[in-house]
């Protein structure tokens, strides 16, 4: 692991979620294992890593960092210290120091160049590893809730606009919900997409646990627990409420007694599948073609996209054959992509890392989301009507009818210069192993000096 300033460590603040520690209990284990673990996580913070991962393997620890999605390695412990690094944070975290054969959740307030961090840290055993420990960072202040705050298209928050609020007066009826795969935010765009409702005119409930995160005008019902879904519903209802964000919808009951509340109230979350087309098809097959026609509005997804950095990015103008390939508007002058590296044999040229300290050479700085969404048109219920209830058949139908589709959005960022033609098609490869195909090794990033 590379040195860190002592005036650039993290600060240990204590286990989250109520638990406790006591590190006077383990001296020998904080003597060996706290110092190279507030490097390494002072490291993973330093280089904006949104995960670590730290694996035993064989005599070493082997840690990763992920960094805008991408893993790096970020070095190696020997075993013994390794070890003491995995317990030291488990200990730390509230969690049991002796059990290694369980999965165990907590997680770690830090203190990091006068920023809290929340450090989520899952540790596992896994076949052929002594334990696996995963840390998530979240800067708590960061919700990306709104569509303020993720700055969402204006014209897609128009669009769930109309379809959530209808005119004062009138009621907010249907469903409207967000998937994705792992990682890809889908919980936070199904928050934002209710909060895309005016929030002062309609009255909006919570029932999930959003994790802390802080929302907008939104109230909690302040029901017993355990209470009936049915029940609560119609407390709402009396309540004049308007709409209700529910978290996961994965239970195919409790989806189909939404549905039938979908035509007095309007339903927010999430669902446990990759893309809009295949969320359609998923909630035919539990609530049947009828049901989805009448209370479906949309189901929206999206697929973070490194951005370029704008301190090192370069314009190009692209030849019209390349706009026409892609389809891109004809009148496009300009499109950016990453620096040039110095040639191999100019040992005295400056290499990218050296050219700029915004991104230290990797050349992308943060991500931002393209969007697809499924919108339920008159042709759409045709279609469905029709038999089109396969995900394939949908697809091609939000094709037919130029609804908003993942890869034509990852275009627009494209055209207005926030990222590289190159950013997109390596978004849009499957990983390695999946089709066999190599990823290109990218630069990997340096900590801010
Ligand atoms: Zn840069």
């Amino acid at each position: 692991m590379s040195e860190v300033e002592e005036s650039e460590q993290v600060l240990f603040q204590g286990p989250m979620f109520g638990r406790e520690t006591n590190l006077k209990k383990n001296p020998r284990l904080v003597q060996a294992g706290l110092i190279p673990a507030k490097r390494m996580i002072s490291d993973a913070l330093s280089r904006r890593a949104h995960s670590i991962v730290a694996e035993i393997k064989g005599p070493r620890l082997a840690v990763r960092f992920v960094v805008d999605g991408i893993v790096y390695p970020a070095g190696t412990f020997p075993g013994k210290q390794g070890m003491a690094v995995v317990q030291t944070i488990k200990l730390l975290s509230g969690l049991d120091v002796q059990s290694r054969g369980e999965p165990q959740s907590g997680g770690i307030l830090g203190e990091f160049n006068g920023q809290e961090y929340h450090l989520l840290v899952d540790t596992s055993p896994v076949k052929g590893v002594v334990e696996r420990l995963r840390i998530r960072i979240e800067d708590p202040k960061v919700s990306f809730v709104t569509p303020t705050e993720t700055d969402f298209p204006g014209s897609l928050k128009t669009k769930l606009q109309t379809m959530s609020s209808p005119p004062p007066g009138d009621d907010a009826l249907g469903i409207i919900l967000s998937c994705g795969g792992a990682e890809s935010g889908a919980t936070s765009l199904s928050l934002v997409a209710m909060h895309c409702m005016d929030p002062y005119l309609y009255s909006v409930f919570n029932f999930a646990d959003v994790g802390g995160k802080r929302l907008v005008n939104v109230a909690e019902p302040d029901d017993e627990p355990g209470l009936d879904l049915e029940i609560k519903l119609d407390r709402i209802i009396r309540k004049e409420g308007d709409a209700v964000y529910l978290g996961k919808f994965d239970d195919p009951q409790q989806v189909q007694l939404l549905f039938d509340y979908s035509d007095r109230l309007c339903f927010f979350g999430e669902i446990g599948v990759r893309k809009p087309a295949e969320a359609v098809s998923q909630l035919i097959d539990w609530v049947g073609t009828d049901k989805v026609l009448s209370g479906l509005k949309a189901v929206i997804s999206q697929k973070l996209i490194r951005r370029l950095c704008d301190d090192c990015k370069q314009a190009f103008r692209p030849r019209p054959q390349l706009l026409k390939q892609l389809g891109l508007p004809r009148e496009t002058t300009v499109l950016y992509r990453a620096p040039t590296p110095p040639p191999d044999d100019d040992l005295n040229a400056p290499s990218l890392e050296e050219l700029c300290a915004e991104c230290n050479g990797s050349p992308y700085h943060g991500r931002v989301p393209a969007y697809e969404m499924f919108e339920m048109t008159d042709e759409m219920k045709e279609f469905i009507v029709a038999g089109g209830v396969d995900a394939k058949a949908i697809r091609q139908q939000m094709i037919r009818e130029k609804q908003l589709m993942l890869q034509q959005d990852a275009l627009r960022l494209v055209v207005n210069g926030t990222t590289s033609l190159e950013e997109v098609k390596r978004a849009f490869t499957p990983p390695r192993g999946v089709q066999g195909k190599r990823r290109r090794v990218q630069p990997q990033p340096r900590r801010q000096q």
